[in-house]
């Protein structure tokens, strides 16, 4: 069944989506009704045209006047819920940020096209809703076309607030923002990679996960970079012609995302996607030419053959995801005095069989794997040397999020 979703993702609609948005003259936070308006109103029809189980609103409020707001403004993310069957209380959010910009990033008149930054991010997100609005996942999904990312990641904090108060757990957000250019600046084309940021930092770590991660040696396995390492495993196993880079930083540097705002409210398995080679000619610029080179972020700088890869790389770990079972609650290992390992582990809802994971200390990602039909495995690895993990694969062969051993 996921296979066909990913070979539907079509070229055509991602394309369209972007010139869409594109053709609206700007979309910036404070441009009104012309504007930012204009786009969350065609956001809204265009989710609510894909039918199926998908319940589309638009969250609006009123964002008061301050840092990169001049004045207060009334805002809106469009937002398109696919809901859960068994878990509904368990969330996976994706988004991309709608609103977009020019050199000053107080400009609300100038024409600002935010082809790649982010409406390529849009496209993927609206392009997941509209393949994925027929199923019944097990848990929820939100797919968020967000504003106000330029003046300070506003509609995604708008997000994360409004799920938090209705004690929503977001177990999975990804943010898809600039995703759609395939040649850096340097013009180094890589149409083969996209890559995923992930941070080490989980804020309210409490004092027992504390001693826990010191005493094994977990504090390489955030939840985002646990999220981060399913994706690529997600992608490896379904989508052939691209691979996910892990990058193991919560951003590029000096800059931000909205991933930001959900590991702020307390949604630490929060990750972000990137192209990996940017070209800042076609980012945040004034339309304009100089010395014979086009400045601006045109939709012709857009590479609609690579972002229909990301996009299936993005129905890829999310499908999977949002119909897998949850993560064991706690994986433990036995402390004995035995150069093998002992694994054990809780029992998952809707499990058919469990997956052990590991890798080395030195590792980046996990580099082994075997199935086991119960809640315990014994593995011929020292506990010394290697990290574990847990996680549950249903009847169809989804695999959940790990629990890593020591979390
Ligand atoms: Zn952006």
């Amino acid at each position: 069944m996921q296979l066909r979703l990913i070979s539907s993702v079509s070229r055509v609609r991602l394309e369209a989506t972007i010139r869409s948005l594109a053709a609206i003259p700007t979309r910036h936070t404070l441009s009104g009704a012309r504007g930012a308006d204009a786009a969350v109103a065609w956001l809204e029809r265009e989710l609510k045209s894909y039918g199926g189980n998908l319940q589309v609103a638009q969250q609006r409020w009123v964002q008061p006047a301050g840092g990169r707001m001049t004045k207060a403004q009334e805002l809106g993310n469009a937002l398109a819920m696919l809901p859960g069957t068994d878990t509904p209380e368990r969330v996976i959010v994706v988004s991309g940020h709608y609103d977009s910009r020019v050199t000053d990033v107080l400009d609300a008149t100038s024409p600002a096209p935010g082809a790649n930054d982010d409406a390529s991010g849009v496209a993927v997100v609206l392009e997941c809703a509209r393949l994925m609005a027929g199923l019944k996942p097990r848990c929820t999904v939100i797919f968020a076309a967000v504003t106000g990312e330029e003046q300070s990641l506003l509609g995604s904090a708008q997000l994360a607030k409004s799920l938090k108060e209705q004690g929503k757990q977001v177990v999975a957000m990804a943010t898809y923002d600039i995703v759609g250019n395939s040649v850096s600046q340097e013009g180094k084309r890589d149409d083969k990679h996209i890559r995923v940021f992930s941070t080490a930092e989980e804020l309210g770590e409490s004092p027992t996960l504390a001693t826990r991660r010191k005493s094994l040696g977990t504090d390489g396995d955030s939840p985002a970079r646990t999220l981060a390492r399913a994706i690529a495993d997600s992608a490896r196993r379904q989508v052939k012609g691209i691979s996910v880079s892990l990058t193991l930083r919560n951003d590029r540097y000096g800059r931000g995302g909205d991933h930001s705002s959900f590991l702020a409210a307390g949604y630490p398995a929060s990750v972000r996607f990137t192209e990996p080679g940017e070209d800042w000619r076609h980012q945040h610029q004034d339309l304009r030419v100089e010395k014979g080179t086009k400045y601006g972020d045109l939709p012709e700088f857009v590479d609609y053959a690579y972002l229909t890869r990301v996009t299936q790389v993005a129905l890829a770990w999310l499908s999977e995801l949002a119909d897998a079972p949850s993560a064991p609650t706690r994986a433990t290992l036995k402390q004995d005095l035995s150069n093998a390992t002992t694994l054990m582990w809780s029992a998952v809802a809707g499990a058919a069989s469990y997956e052990v994971l590991w890798r080395r200390t030195t590792e980046p990602d996990w580099s082994g794997q075997k199935v086991f039909p119960n809640t315990q495995a014994i593995l011929p690895l020292s506990k010394d040397d290697y990290l574990f993990a847990v996680r549950a694969i249903s009847q169809n062969g989804a695999r959940g999020l790990p629990m890593v051993v020591g979390r």
